[in-house]
């Protein structure tokens, strides 16, 4: 199985980073996708991915830090996207779950690395929290930019809203929120269309039970996928390859 959003260059994992990834493999998950969210964190997850063969990267503005973009950074994240190990444009897009977040600037940002995506020819990650209904609307205009996929990862909207994405073919990733015992949206893992279906850790964060409350890993996703199999009433070996087939076919450089 692959973990297809992570945070492996987070400095919680300095100290152990060879660690996680021989612990990732030993306990069946092939690959992860570290996540970049902002120039300097980019240059961070490429360089885990030159390290690592089993880990791939994205490159990406974080909504949360748009206020360190400028557009000349274009420049370096073009010379960067030439590496085969950089699979996808991410994370981006709006967070409007904090104060004082600029909401003008983040979709600015969000529209400006759509088509940098474009014209790298690779695949797009959002990032959307509280902001489903904006996201949409830049994705309407984006459109002839979409050309190359585009995924929500910890999806956490409606499953009204998810058909709204579904007409731009979208993927969903899901992590260890769908471990958690207040979690309600069973109906909205069961609506995402089986050929869109992706696994996800976001590690360190949003750890799944029975680990909820430590660092997360990597080698946590199992726990994930037996609860989706669980929710999609399959064999967690069924969620296995239906994932990997579809992380493939969404990621075209993840070679493994
Ligand atoms: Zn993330």
């Amino acid at each position: 199985m692959i973990d297809t959003h992570g945070h492996l260059s987070d400095a919680r994992y300095d100290l152990e980073r060879d660690e996680v990834v021989r612990d990732m493999l030993e306990c069946g998950v092939e690959a992860m996708v570290d996540s970049g969210t902002s120039l300097i964190n980019s240059m961070e997850t490429l360089a885990n991915a030159l390290v690592y063969d089993n880990v791939f990267c994205e490159i990406g503005v974080h909504p949360g830090s748009v206020d360190e973009y400028h557009p000349s950074q274009l420049d370096e994240f073009s010379v960067m996207a030439r590496d085969e190990k950089v699979i996808g444009v991410g994370e981006i897009g709006l967070d409007y779950h904090y104060e004082g977040y600029d909401r003008d600037l983040q979709m600015r940002v969000m529209r400006e690395l759509i088509e940098f995506s474009h014209a790298v020819s690779l695949p797009v990650t959002l990032h959307v929290r509280e902001a489903y209904l904006d996201a949409l609307t830049v994705l309407k205009d984006m459109r002839g930019y979409l050309t190359n996929g585009v995924r929500l990862h910890c999806y956490s909207g409606s499953r009204e809203m998810l058909r709204e994405f579904d007409r731009f073919d979208s993927y969903y990733s899901f992590g260890g929120v769908v471990t958690f015992s207040n979690f309600r949206h069973q109906d909205v893992v069961r609506a995402v269309p089986r050929d869109r279906l992706l696994l996800e850790t976001d590690c360190p964060y949003l750890t799944p039970v029975p680990m909820r409350g430590k660092t997360n890993y990597p080698k946590y996703l199992p726990y994930i996928a037996s609860e989706i199999a669980k929710i999609l009433e399959m064999d967690v070996e069924e969620v296995d390859h239906l994932t990997t087939t579809n992380a493939h076919t969404l990621y075209k450089r993840l070679k493994i």
